[in-house]
């Protein structure tokens, strides 16, 4: 993890993944940082992106850019993107 990957494009463009912590249920999970950039678009702070926990339904407090292990690679994509304000 680094602290120059701060955008969804950037994250996207090294095929990173985004996990997100609800900070409700502690609930985990993963996103592709290129789905999410479709939806937000490239320039978008992943500190500032929201998502819903499947789980609870409450907005998840944090989301940080992970590398993605192509080797072993997340069982599920849990999270849905919630409306984004852009
Ligand atoms: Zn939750």
């Amino acid at each position: 993890m680094t602290r120059t990957i701060d955008t969804v494009g950037r994250a996207a463009r090294h095929d990173m993944l985004i996990r997100v912590e609800c900070g409700h249920c502690r609930h985990v999970g993963h996103l592709r940082a290129r789905d999410v950039a479709r939806v937000v678009g490239q320039g978008r702070s992943i500190d500032t992106l929201r998502f819903v926990c499947s789980r609870c339904n409450a907005r998840a407090a944090k989301a940080l850019p992970m590398e993605y292990d192509r080797d072993r690679p997340p069982k599920v994509m849990i999270w849905v993107p919630m409306e984004f304000r852009r």
